[in-house]
């Protein structure tokens, strides 16, 4: 059986041994995501491990500014020939290997590196800190255990990674251990008030635009207390949106007072609506999110739903309303 271990030096005794890794992480890449890979790739480098950053989707606008995102290959299957091209994949901030959505990962040797609850152990060593506020955190501990010094590019990344992922320290999440990250990441060159303009203060008036279709579908069921919205592909064309364009939209409705669990569809490509799920306090999404196949955090989590929307509608609010009569 493989390996679990939350000692970053595992992971790096791992990382040592490859020569060439391919580096990935879920389909549509968030701060962590990104940031994540980023750092990593860095800290590969400094080990002397050439790499390659291989995602299906691309990133959001807000993350354009990260250093070394242009060298990140967006397609949606690996390329031809990797087997032999390189001999590790590092799949970062997944929970189970059909979260990057690209096909053939697991004929490669895997370097799993996580911090969900229910990671399905999918990798020859299964680097996993559930209480690692991000993953950009078990990098950085990675970073710390090898010596290497964390110069203001990876900073950058893993620091980026570690605010989205925590709500800029509003979250949960936001620990000791998260605090203590920031400090050294931002003693390391990572500039906060920079960095959280490049995130929340350059949004693109599409977003905004798209923000405000999404607004206009707002429901508000079981007394006040869960929020629905819907973007579909009509939304995208009137605003010149982009799908990734609906990354953190969600946290709106969950700022209404009263309202203790979000629910977004998102009906984008035929066949499948991607449901996202965010609650606040006891209220388990995760679950909600299990019972269709997908998973995530306790307060954050998603799925996909093949069908229509008003299928996928009316099976998620029914399993979400269960859950918060629960709850
Ligand atoms: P988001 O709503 O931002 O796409 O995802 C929120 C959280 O749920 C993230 O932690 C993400 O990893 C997890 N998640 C989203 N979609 C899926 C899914 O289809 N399967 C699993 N296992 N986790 C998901
Ligand atoms: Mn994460």
């Amino acid at each position: 059986m493989s390996d679990v271990t939350r000692d970053p030096r595992a992971a790096l005794a791992r990382l040592s041994a490859a020569k060439r890794a391919l580096i990935t992480s879920h389909a549509a890449p968030d701060g962590d995501a990104i940031g994540s890979e980023l750092g990593f790739a860095e800290l590969a480098a400094a080990l002397g491990v050439r790499t390659a950053i291989v995602n299906r989707d691309p990133a959001p606008a807000s993350l354009a500014f990260l250093p070394g995102l242009d060298g990140v290959i967006v397609r949606p299957e690996l390329p031809a020939g990797f087997e032999r091209d390189f001999d590790l994949a590092v799949v970062l901030e997944c929970p189970g290997l059909d979260r990057p959505g690209l096909s053939g990962l697991e004929r490669l040797p895997i370097l799993n590196i996580d911090h969900h609850l229910e990671n399905d152990r999918y990798g020859e060593v299964n680097f996993i800190d559930e209480e690692a506020p991000a993953v950009g955190e078990m990098v950085l501990e990675m970073a710390l255990a090898a010596s290497i010094r964390v110069t203001p590019t990876m900073a950058t990344n893993l620091y980026t990674a570690l605010v989205t992922d925590t709500g800029d320290f509003r979250y949960s999440n936001a620990t000791p251990r998260a605090f203590a990250a920031g400090a050294h990441l931002v003693a390391a060159g990572a500039r906060p008030h920079a960095i959280a303009e490049a995130l929340w203060e350059q949004v693109p008036v599409r977003v905004m635009r798209l923000t405000a279709d999404l607004l206009e579908t707002l429901e508000l069921l079981a007394g006040g207390s869960v929020a629905v919205v819907s973007a579909d592909r009509a939304m995208l064309e009137r605003t010149g949106a982009r799908p990734e364009d609906t990354e953190n939209l969600i946290n709106l409705p969950r700022s209404i007072q009263g309202v203790r669990v979000v629910v977004m569809f998102k009906a984008f490509t035929d066949g499948a609506v991607r449901v996202s799920l965010r609650s606040r306090d006891h209220t388990d999404v995760q679950a909600v999110a299990r019972q269709f196949g997908g998973g995530g955090h306790k307060n954050a989590a998603g799925c996909t739903v093949p069908g229509s929307l008003e299928a996928a509608r009316a099976a998620v609010l029914a399993a979400v309303l269960e859950a918060v009569e629960r709850g």
